[in-house]
């Protein structure tokens, strides 16, 4: 931990580490209300994971789903939440449900930012859902808007990871457009000191109290001083092998989506240091995906064609599952696993982060082809008489247009993406292809236990004074649930909202 007494490199009100939706929210909240507010990022750019998100927002009964008049309210969206949550953390829910249309309305006074309703169905069917969902996106920024500032937020995956920078001509579109919204509004206010660059390393306690940070820069430590508060809003742990593996996280940090290998939970362990308690470690957000020619995985969602199979070759699972509860089945079975699709269906996902083309996945032999499915069977591994069995019966259900194993196509969010069809398409015309599936996730879920006003609590359940913690940093109250498109970003900016709200009390 940081010694006390020692001299402050630079003093603020705030400091933030961090630059995902959470911590950003957390900083305009802060510094537009004049308090001083520095934000601390790891790597050279803004954004995180919030930046190559969708950027859905599930923030419930807000006046953005007023204006699209879809019926949404605090109130189902609790029947919701209490259906597939219980009770448990009833009281960070309620927070999160006041605190989502005051939220919105602060970030929407702020002429940098802007919403829209986008339909996309809530996750699972029980009481409270929304048939067309209850998410928003943020609209697309013109890059001209942010000037200079638009190398300082993480561009889009393929770009990213090929080294280069948002695209001069287009828009800044979903976490992007979220991500340098936020930083402009966070620059009118002349109280925001975006650091990048800059990694949180430890935290300064004095008198049981957390009055600053240790951070490391290309210039040497700094020793950087947090007046009201400290918000950790640094990812979870999903980029380090050691951590996954002591806490027991399904899946591999390559596989994870969160960029750079910079999410190693450097905050949780920092906090623990000083005393706090963790939960949920063992979580993740969790998705199927490929694996791209350069060896690091493709999010995909929405299979409109083929059927996947474990390492015995036989389904094991309704293909078009909401990603993270796919992501579950796959943690739960055993692998290898594949997608088997044929020249028709052609078995891309209707959405696939970064795109992937089927002609380079198979040049690069990350996916395989065969003229037949013995063939593929001998190329992938696959006990060729379980595999063939398992695509006659498959075929034979498409053509019942029922799935009598795994109902595939019974739930509305497996139709959203098939144009209304159970996408149960027969898998009979060669060549055959082989995609390998690999458990990817968005982010772990699990860390730092905090009180509904996202105060983290030590191991008696007491806050510890000026110190705070939302987004993937914190124990997610969903608990090992995804209830909807745009949970892990929504609840992220409310509890930093809310911290900061607090630490101006
Ligand atoms: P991040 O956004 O990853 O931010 C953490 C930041 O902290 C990073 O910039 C990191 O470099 C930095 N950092 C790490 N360590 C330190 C340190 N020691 N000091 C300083 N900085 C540090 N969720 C939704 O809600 N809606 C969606 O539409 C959605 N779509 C998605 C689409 C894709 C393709 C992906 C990959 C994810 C999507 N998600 C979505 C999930 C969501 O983006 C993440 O779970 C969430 O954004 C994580 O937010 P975070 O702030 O906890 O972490």
């Amino acid at each position: 931990m940081g010694n006390a007494g020692e001299s402050w490199d630079d003093e603020y009100d705030v400091v933030v580490a961090g630059s995902g939706a959470g911590a950003m929210a957390g900083a305009l909240a802060a510094a537009s209300g004049g308090l001083k507010t520095a934000v601390l990022e790891k790597t050279r750019v803004l954004g995180g994971t919030s930046a190559y998100s969708g950027s859905a927002i599930w923030l419930p009964g807000t006046a953005v789903q007023e204006r699209a008049g879809i019926g949404d309210s605090a109130e189902s969206a609790r029947t919701y939440l209490r259906a597939l949550i219980g009770d448990g953390t009833a009281a960070h829910r309620e927070a999160f449900l006041e605190t989502a249309p005051e939220l919105v309305d602060f970030l929407e006074r702020d002429p940098a930012i802007e919403f829209e309703f986008q339909p996309f169905p809530d996750y699972f069917d029980a009481p409270g859902r929304m048939a067309m969902g209850r998410s928003f996106v943020p609209l697309p920024l013109p890059a001209e808007r942010l000037g200079d500032l638009a190398g300082l937020v993480r561009p889009p995956v393929d770009r990213d990871r090929a080294g280069r920078g948002h695209s001069a001509s287009r828009p800044l579109v979903q976490g992007r457009a979220l991500i340098g919204r936020l930083l402009l509004a966070i620059n009118a206010t002349g109280n925001g000191d975006v650091r990048t660059r800059t990694a949180l390393t430890d935290l300064v306690v004095e008198d049981g109290r957390v009055t600053g940070v240790l951070a490391a820069t290309a210039d040497g430590p700094r020793r950087l001083r947090a007046r009201r508060g400290v918000l950790l809003a640094a990812g979870g742990f999903e980029s380090s092998s050691a951590l996954r593996g002591e806490r027991g996280v399904p899946g591999e940090a390559g596989w994870t989506m969160a960029p750079d290998g910079a999410n190693t939970g450097d905050a949780i362990t920092a906090a623990v240091a000083a005393g706090a308690s963790t939960g949920l470690l063992d979580q993740a957000w969790f998705c199927p995906g490929v694996l791209t020619p350069d060896g690091l995985p493709a999010f995909t969602l929405g299979f409109r064609g083929g059927l996947i199979v474990d390492g015995s070759g036989r389904r094991f699972a309704n293909e078009s599952l909401p990603y993270d509860q796919m992501g579950r089945r796959l943690a739960a079975a055993e692998g290898p696993f594949h997608l088997i699709f044929d020249a028709r269906s052609k078995g891309l996902p209707a959405i696939s982060v970064p795109p992937v083309a089927l002609e380079e996945q198979v040049a690069s032999g990350r996916w395989t082809e065969a003229g037949s499915l013995a063939g593929l069977a001998a190329r992938t591994g696959l006990p060729a008489g379980a595999l063939t069995a398992t695509v006659e019966r498959f075929n034979g259900l498409a053509a019942k247009g029922v799935d009598e194993d795994f109902h595939r196509g019974e739930d509305p969010y497996d139709l959203f993406f098939t144009g209304g069809k159970p996408g149960l398409v027969p898998v009979d015309e060669p060549p055959y292809y082989a995609a390998e599936i690999v458990l990817s996730d968005l982010g772990t879920k699990g860390g730092l236990r905090t009180d509904p006003d996202g105060r983290v609590l030590d191991g008696a359940d007491r806050p510890i004074p000026g110190l705070y913690a939302a987004g993937n940093t914190s124990a997610s109250f969903t608990g090992p649930v995804y209830p909807g498109p745009g949970i892990p970003i929504g609840s992220a900016m409310a509890f930093a909202y809310r911290a900061v709200q607090d630490m101006r009390r």
